[in-house]
């Protein structure tokens, strides 16, 4: 299968781990006789750099045609004195909107050979678990409007929480979709005892499972959410959840990990087109230097064979390499513990490929 990848390394550790995505992608194409071809993109701080601003509408266009966009991580003490417009993290949201990015999916897998960076409890984390928190990206209270006005002398600030029924069902529709490749669970978060926007929420979700009759539907108060999460964080396959409570919930699981450089993510619209890009940030502190771990990055590119490619068995070869890798006792510094081999960014990259 032929396939466009947009890149965008961007700033910071992007680079470096972008090249060990792409020394995994062309593994896999060797494997399985596909052809990626690469297309880089300018954004963030290397756009700002040599063109003046975050995202050009020319780079922007570049990743539409794309059938796809990995991206490394943008941002860095060089662009922070920038006015907010002109910051490398303006080109992420500018991105996000111009895609129709409307989907955020988040995975957060305890390997079981990293268990003593979770912080939960031997018995809480029994054989592990496995949960992807998908999010609605472009609704609710973070896109409503926001006021501060004088009321009789008193100062009152306004935020508005609103939802479409479409906005619902196509996210909904995404939830169900990929809880189809997964353990077929769906637990819809809202909090319906209190927000209208929620109990439309809930209404919409169970005319949507309608179709998805092979998916089990849970409903769960976001209170009760986000306690469930670190007492029995197992019961959780998909996290089904609107803007503001799945950008809260999925730092929460994706917490109970306890390792960012491992976490993996995918924003997504109506079609099979998809950004994906690690959780983490572009980590200044240790750019240039080998040291950061392509773990969330080399797993963002699985997603985007699983979910843009349909390449399910590629993607479920690259996870497990990656497990093996670990299982061989490999580690980056920020995993890396007694009786580990501590290895580099490349050489990481490396022993994930030999893997495959
Ligand atoms: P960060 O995630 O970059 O780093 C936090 C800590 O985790 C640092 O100690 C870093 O060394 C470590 N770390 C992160 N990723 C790692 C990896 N792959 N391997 C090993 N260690 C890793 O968060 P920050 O320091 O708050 O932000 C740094 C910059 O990144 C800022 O400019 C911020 O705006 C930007 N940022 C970008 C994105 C993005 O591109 N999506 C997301 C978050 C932050």
């Amino acid at each position: 299968m032929k396939k466009n990848i947009a890149l965008i390394k961007g700033d910071g550790i992007g680079p470096e781990i972008i090249d060990e995505a792409v020394k995994v992608l062309n593994k896999i194409c060797d494997k399985y006789h596909h052809e990626f071809s690469y297309t880089r993109v300018l954004m963030g701080g290397e756009s700002i750099d040599a063109t003046g601003i975050p995202l050009t509408n020319e780079a922007l266009e570049t990743a539409k045609a794309s059938d796809a966009v990995l991206l490394g991580s943008v941002g860095g003490p060089k662009w922070d004195h920038m006015p907010g417009h002109l910051r490398p993290e303006k080109g992420l949201l500018s991105i996000r909107k111009g895609l129709s990015l409307f989907a955020n999916l988040r995975p957060a897998y305890l390997y079981p050979q990293l268990k003593a960076s979770c912080p939960l409890r031997d018995e809480i984390i029994g054989d592990g678990f496995d949960m992807l928190v998908v999010r609605e990206l472009t609704g609710g209270l973070y896109f409503g409007v926001h006021e501060t006005v004088e009321e009789n002398g008193i100062l009152v600030a306004k935020d508005s929480l609103i939802y479409t029924e479409e906005e619902i069902r196509r996210i909904a529709i995404k939830g169900f979709e990929v809880a189809r490749k997964r353990r077929k669970h769906v637990t819809s978060v809202e909090k319906s005892n209190v927000l209208d926007s929620s109990r439309l929420w809930k209404k919409i979700v169970h005319e949507v499972s309608q179709d998805y009759p092979d998916v089990t539907l849970v409903d769960m108060l976001v209170d009760n959410c986000a306690m469930q999460l670190v007492k029995d964080p197992k019961q959780f396959d998909v996290i089904l959840t609107e803007n503001m409570f799945g950008d809260i919930l999925s730092d929460e699981a994706s917490m109970v990990t306890g390792s960012i450089g491992m976490l993996s993510s995918a924003s997504l619209n109506e079609t099979k087109f998809g950004l994906y890009e690690p959780s983490h940030g572009s980590a200044p502190d240790i750019a240039g230097q080998d040291k950061a771990n392509p773990i969330a990055t080399i797993l963002s590119a699985a997603m985007m064979l699983r979910y843009s490619f349909d390449m399910d068995q590629e993607a479920n070869d690259i996870e497990q390499a990656v497990e093996k890798t670990l299982t061989q006792g490999y580690r980056t510094g920020d995993i890396a513990s007694e009786k580990t081999i501590l290895v580099g960014c490349k050489q990481m990259g490396d022993a994930i490929c030999a893997n495959i």
